[in-house]
């Protein structure tokens, strides 16, 4: 049971991290994700997907685009695949308390002389390519000999994406997913597409209004003819959710339909 220590330290009656089982296998390259942790202490969590899981790694001062900074990566317990899309905030009280965002993610492919990834982490030698929205080319994931056996070191090799200057957590601190930084996650922890839907909606300055009754999306109907008349238009249908937004002073209410 991959998950079981995962598991075990979570109460998921309290946290809204995701319990496992659900997730789906890559079918091409496999996930990798790095997660900005704000817990007691503010680390890196860089997650690969093996074995159906994501095996994990802590990196306290987080990942580098220079070759010669060589970040302490320290493995911790498997997690479930579907942690790659968590952002939100772990409750006080709870294992890993603090808020998470998505910082970068993508997928990646060992390049070493090892190339299935079970069998290079098993050699403690992950020479990997990262094909992220923030961290590309090679990087090494090299475990510690003669250490405590969960300290490994994570850096850039040197290729066209190291860089000297640039401080990728300063200059790029922000999610993937919802473009917030990790303190602005909010308290109650909403889905992270909601609080990036306020900000573009408060970016459109619509005007507050009281609607009454209530209003539902309009959703397509199948039909087996296409209608006719002139007074018929066709467009494209998009799959997915339609959503009504409602601004009531400062807030904004949410109504989906599939
Ligand atoms: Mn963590």
């Amino acid at each position: 049971m991959a998950l079981e220590k995962y598991q075990r330290k979570r109460d998921f009656s309290k946290t809204s991290e995701p319990a496992g089982g659900e997730g789906q296998e890559s079918k091409d390259q496999p996930r990798f994700v790095i997660q900005k942790h704000r817990a007691k202490r503010l680390h890196y969590d860089l997650r690969l997907e093996m074995e159906g899981v994501l095996r994990s790694w802590a990196i306290p001062k987080g990942p580098s685009l220079n070759p010669d900074d060589k970040r302490l990566a320290i493995q911790v317990e498997d997690h479930p695949l579907e942690y790659a899309d968590f952002e939100g905030i772990i409750p006080e009280g709870e294992y890993g308390a603090g808020k998470v965002i998505v910082w970068d993610q993508g997928t990646y492919e060992c390049i070493g002389e090892e190339t299935d990834p079970v069998k290079a982490w098993k050699t403690g030698k992950l020479d990997m390519r990262l094909h992220g929205q923030k961290l590309k080319g090679m990087w090494l994931l090299i475990k510690l000999k003669g250490r405590q056996d969960n300290q490994w070191l994570f850096f850039k090799k040197k290729d066209e994406y190291s860089d000297l200057q640039t401080e990728i957590t300063e200059e790029a601190p922000e999610s993937v997913l919802s473009g917030l930084e990790v303190d602005e996650i909010e308290a109650e922890a909403s889905p992270a597409w909601h609080s990036r839907v306020h900000r573009l909606l408060e970016e459109l300055q619509i005007p507050s209004r009281e609607i009454k009754g209530q209003v539902r999306p309009m959703l397509a109907t199948l039909v087996t003819k296409v209608p006719e008349g002139s007074h018929w238009i066709y467009e494209l249908k998009y799959d997915g959710i339609r959503a009504l937004a409602v601004k009531k002073k400062t807030s904004f209410s949410f109504t989906l339909a599939a």
